[in-house]
């Protein structure tokens, strides 16, 4: 089973900047990710509030960083985790290699990992609608995305269920594109003549396979504060996923830099 000092779950902003600080203080940083790099951000066309970039796209940031991150010796491969759990080592002898204790095995859909200290930087996924919904819903396509699929639906008539900010943008925006655009709740029938339909209802925490290995309050995001520590030894929460009032760019990245920092004084 490969080892390395810090394996950090999720290639987002949060992730590879963990990754970047990591592996600047000399530890060996595997980053594992599930989908592509660049997390949720990764559609979004014009960011106007990452500093010093003006505009930059979502993919141009993510890239930026991703090569940031490889061109410093960080490993990435595409897997899922699917499960955390403490090793046989774990707080007990030191570990032969580099004198560092507390080792997690990571799980993945393709293998397992060791690690002596692990950042958990799994975003948020898009909340989906409930069961009886989507019965309504039916044969009918399905996004979580306007700027992804809103092109896809030019001049026909969508519906977008959710009122929120997010809600009102993906309004905002396909009415641009769309010939009709409804705007329902998340309890009101869907229109029968949409022919499509987006969710912004909201985002959940991705931290299922966590339950039981850290602490997670009522909404399913890691319990922490600004020292982005969680309640097991070893274990560091970075961005979106964790407790936090503001869930953004700079945020996510300034959590990774001290998610980082913490497991590299941990280890040490
Ligand atoms: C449409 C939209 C527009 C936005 N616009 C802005 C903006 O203009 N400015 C701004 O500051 N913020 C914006 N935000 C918010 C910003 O994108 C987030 O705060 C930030 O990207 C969070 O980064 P993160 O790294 O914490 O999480 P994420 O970006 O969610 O990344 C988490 C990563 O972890 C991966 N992952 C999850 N579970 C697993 C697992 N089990 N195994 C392996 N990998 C896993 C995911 O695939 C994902 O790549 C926007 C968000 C959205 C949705």
């Amino acid at each position: 089973m490969k080892k390395y000092d810090v394996v950090i779950v999720g290639a987002g902003i949060a992730g590879m900047t963990a990754a970047i600080y990591a592996v600047r203080a000399g530890k060996s940083v595997l980053v594992l990710e599930e989908t592509m790099q660049g997390g949720q951000i990764i559609n979004t066309i014009n960011i106007e509030n990452w500093p010093g970039d003006m505009g930059v796209t979502g993919a141009e940031l993510s890239q930026k960083i991703y090569q940031q991150m490889l061109e410093l010796g960080v490993e990435m491969e595409y897997e899922k985790v699917l499960e955390l759990n403490k090793s046989a080592e774990f707080n007990s002898e030191i570990d032969a290699r580099d004198g560092v204790r507390a080792c997690y095995n990571v799980k993945t859909d393709e293998t397992e990992y060791l690690a002596s200290a692990v950042i958990i930087a799994t975003g948020t996924e898009p909340r989906k609608l409930s069961d009886e919904m989507m019965a309504d819903v039916g044969k009918r396509p399905v996004s979580y995305c306007a700027t992804c699929d809103g092109a896809l639906y030019k001049n026909k008539t969508v519906v977008v269920v959710g009122h929120g900010n997010s809600a009102k943008h993906e309004v905002k925006y396909l009415e641009g594109i769309c010939a009709k655009v409804y705007n329902i709740h998340h309890d009101e029938p869907i229109p029968e003549d949409a022919e499509a339909v987006f969710v912004a209802i909201g985002r959940v925490p991705n931290t299922e396979f966590l339950s039981g290995v850290v602490d997670l309050d009522d909404a399913g995001y890691v319990v922490s504060d600004e020292s982005c520590h969680t309640s097991a030894l070893g274990v560091f929460v970075a961005g979106d996923c964790r407790t936090k009032g503001l869930r953004q760019l700079v945020t996510a990245a300034s959590d990774g830099s001290i998610a980082a920092t913490e497991a590299v004084k941990y280890l040490s």
